[in-house]
This record gives C-alpha cells, structure tokens and sequence, in this order.
C-alpha cells in the first residue's frame, strides 16, 4: 500500500513547507515538490498542515499500584482509540512493578496489557519505586529490551524512594545513557498537611490543593536536581507546575545544568477555582500536582513561548466521577488522583496555543512530538517527517471547529474536566506506520499498536 499526500504544509521543529510526501511499506519514502503520483491512493490534502503523529509521553492506562487501587476508566484498548482521534500516534506509558518483584515481571505484564489491544505505538517509562542490587543489575536489561526512561516519585507513600535511593538510581540510569522522570513533590510535608486539615474537618476537595501549595513543588525540584547535580545526570521534571519551580530551573540551567521540563494542558488551562464547584465536582479536578492559579498559568505560557518547557503530554489518568471519584466524598485524600486528556492534548494547546499566536506551529510540533520522541530515544523513527521516519501522520484541518463534551468524547470516562471547551483545529486523517487509522475524523482501523524499542537519550537537546 501507498499513498502520495499532497498540497499540506509539512511542519517540523525548523519550519514549514508546501511539500508533497509519499508513504510506502510503513515508511516515508519520498518528500518533494510535485512528488510523482503512482501510488495507490492519492490525497488532496491542500489547506491542511501535515504534522508528525503525536506522541504522549505520560499516560497512565493501566493503573497497578496495589490492592485497594480503583481500576483507571481508560486502558490500552479504549485509551489509546481517543488519543488516536486527534492524532496521537505514541504513548510512553507508567509502567509501575509491584515492591519485590522485578522490572522484567512489570515489562511483561505491560506488554501483555498493551499487546493486541493497543490502536497507537507505544512504549513504557519503568517506575522505580524502592532501591536495590536486584534493580540496578535490572536497569540494563531493560535498556537493552529497549527501554531507557524511568520514573520515580517523591510523593506517594506507597511509590516513594529517599534522596540516597533516587540518588543510586540515577547513577545506574546515566550508565545506559537513560532518561529520569520525577514527580517532585515533598512527600513528608503533604502528609504532614493533609492530618492536620482532616483534625480540623477539612475535608472538602479544594483541600487537596490547599495540602500541596507551591513550595512543595519548588522544594522537590530543587532537592531533586541537586542530586542530578551530583551524578552529573540531564534529568527531566514530569508535569511541572508553578512558577517557584520554573524559577528553580531558570536558576539550574544558568548555571548550566541540563535540565528537561514537562507540563500537561490541566496546568496551562484551568484553575484552583475548579476545587470550589458545588456538588462534590471539585473532585474531577483532583490531581497531583493540583491545579493552580491564574499566576502559574500565565508563567508556564510565558515559559513554553521562550522554550523554556520542553514537552506538553498529559498525565491521563481518569477516574469515573459516579463511583470513583465519590471514593473521597467524606476526605479528600481518598478522592483517586487524575484526569482524562489523551483525546482532547493536540487540540486544546492547538487551540489555546497556535491559533492565539502564542505558541509557533514549530513550537507545537516540538513540544506535542519531536522534543518528546528526541528526548526519549524514538527519533527520528518517531517525531519528524523526513524519509525513513515512520509514516505516522496526522493531516489536520485548521479550520474545523468542535466543543468538547463528555457525551460524545472516546475516552471510556464519565465527565471531561474541558466540557464546553470550543476548539479550533483537528485531525482529518491519520496514519500509523502508513496504515490509515482515521478518515475524515473517524477512527477506521483499531489494534495495530506496536511496542517502541528506544534507545537512549539526546541530552545535548537542553
Ligand atoms: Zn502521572
């Protein structure tokens, strides 16, 4: 199967060009003006741009941290057909083992979950959530089954490590020239907080927010590059937040630390004023870290405007509100963490980014693709157009409007935290490794994901 697309801007992270591309075997195989049309099919796509497929470098599809856990609304099977949708071609998803068993039992039990069931590419960030000879002997067996990027919490009880163990990790990680993601918040404090609210009867959502103000998120990202510091690795801060934390890596990098920033559309477009919504609907928006206020907003535009962030991916992680999310009716604490956002990312920063000017087309392809498959050992099989590269594409129409609702999204969850939204922008077509998974805004062809090997990282990128 072939097929020549022609008339699309093609956009990368170094411009934008009127240019025809052909697909065949999977591949990009030709890039040109007037490419020659003897292919299976031929697409008019003029007016459209063409953007490499979108890759989400943060989902949470299968959730498995231990008993007690509500099961995610999403999976791999239901997740991955919304993020396909609007374009999303990859995810890098949370694979997360349990205390005592191995990275390989976790692999295999991410694998089987995504294997068959998966409708985009996908890969996994290993979470490492205690220290040990066995897991660092482990560290390079997963690089060589290709995976290279690894997530540890400083929040959580049951996730989180000390600073020697992340500190260990790291060493091990740099070793594979791997990839560290942290969720820096400061664990002990949160705790500390959340008992004395609940002695008071606070115990209403916004007091999710109010238990983890900015500083906690500042102090973790400090703590967190100063041991980065100290084994000389580029690590990456996974849905950064608020301005006291961009202002701790504007202080890193001016000393020249590398030093990688991710955030997620729920920072960038909604607020601490969501927690004060009647009837418990507070609790849609609990996440960690929590949403915050117009302040960090405007902070973190400004940061993406001078690519001072590096990646947008999502942190999809959804609850159902009827049951789920109720869970923490009478204590916040109980409420499960998280939200949908693997459909709706491309449109919204589309939306709220490109058409207000405040992001360049090539930021957007940088921050929603190339950087994230740059960063994480895919490129350039992943995140660019050029031949060679997978043909995982996304033809998107700049003129077509829509609203975000919960009754007609993907996403196998009972409430959209961006209901009402109007969006501008969307994808018409897209391809997976030249396969043509949605026409015309509808998902076609289902189940064709495939695992991702990567290898390691570009750190010369920060
Ligand atoms: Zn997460």
């Amino acid at each position: 199967m072939s097929s020549v697309i022609k008339g699309a801007t093609v956009v990368s992270t170094h411009g934008q060009r009127q240019l025809d591309v052909k697909i065949a075997d999977g591949k990009i195989a030709e890039l040109g003006v007037d490419v020659a049309t003897s292919a299976d099919e031929v697409v008019d796509a003029t007016g459209c741009y063409l953007f490499p497929g979108f890759i989400d470098a943060h989902t949470h599809l299968k959730l498995d941290n231990g008993p007690g856990t509500p099961d995610t609304a999403d999976n791999f099977k239901t997740g991955s057909i919304a993020a396909i949708a609007n374009g999303t071609t990859s995810v890098i998803d949370m694979a997360t083992p349990h205390r005592g068993h191995s990275l390989e039992a976790c692999l295999k039990t991410w694998n089987e979950a995504a294997a068959g069931n998966s409708s985009c590419d996908y890969s996994y960030h290993m979470s490492l959530i205690e220290w040990n000879q066995q897991l660092a002997a482990e560290i390079p067996k997963m690089a060589a089954h290709g995976i290279t990027s690894f997530k540890m919490y400083m929040a959580y009880d049951n996730l989180r490590t000390s600073d020697a163990e992340i500190y260990a990790a790291m060493k091990a990680i740099k070793s594979v020239h791997g990839m560290l993601g942290i969720h820096c918040e400061s664990g002990a404090l949160i705790n500390a907080l959340q008992a004395e609210y609940l002695a008071a009867g606070l115990t209403a959502p916004k007091y999710h927010a109010l238990t983890r103000p900015n500083q906690l998120e500042a102090e973790a990202v400090n703590r967190y590059l100063t041991i980065a510091r100290l084994v000389d690795l580029p690590v990456n801060i996974v849905h950064l937040s608020t301005r006291e934390a961009l202002a701790v890596v504007r202080a890193a990098r001016a000393k020249g630390q590398k030093v990688f920033v991710e955030t997620c559309p729920q920072y960038l477009l909604l607020d601490e004023h969501c927690y004060d919504l009647p009837n418990f609907a507070g609790a849609k928006y609990v996440c960690s870290p929590p949403l915050r206020s117009q302040r960090d907003e405007l902070a973190l535009w400004q940061a993406l405007a001078g690519n001072e962030i590096n990646t947008i991916s999502t942190d999809h992680c959804d609850f159902n509100f009827k049951d789920k999310k109720r869970i923490g009716k009478d204590d916040f604490t109980k409420i499960p963490g998280g939200m949908p956002g693997i459909e709706t990312r491309p449109q919204l920063i589309y939306t709220a980014g490109v058409t207000t000017g405040k992001l360049s087309l090539t930021q957007f392809v940088g921050l929603l693709s190339e950087n994230i498959a740059r960063q994480f050992g895919m490129y350039p099989q992943k995140g660019v157009i050029q031949v060679g590269s997978d043909a995982d594409l996304v033809i998107w129409d700049p003129e077509k409007s829509g609203v975000i609702a919960a009754k007609t999204q993907l996403q196998h969850v009972d409430y959209s935290p961006f209901e009402g939204f109007k969006t501008k922008g969307a994808a018409r077509t897209v391809y997976l490794r030249g396969q043509k998974i949605v026409d015309n805004g509808r998902v076609v062809t289902t189940g064709k994901g495939q695992f991702v090997a990567r290898h390691g990282s570009d750190y010369e990128l920060v």
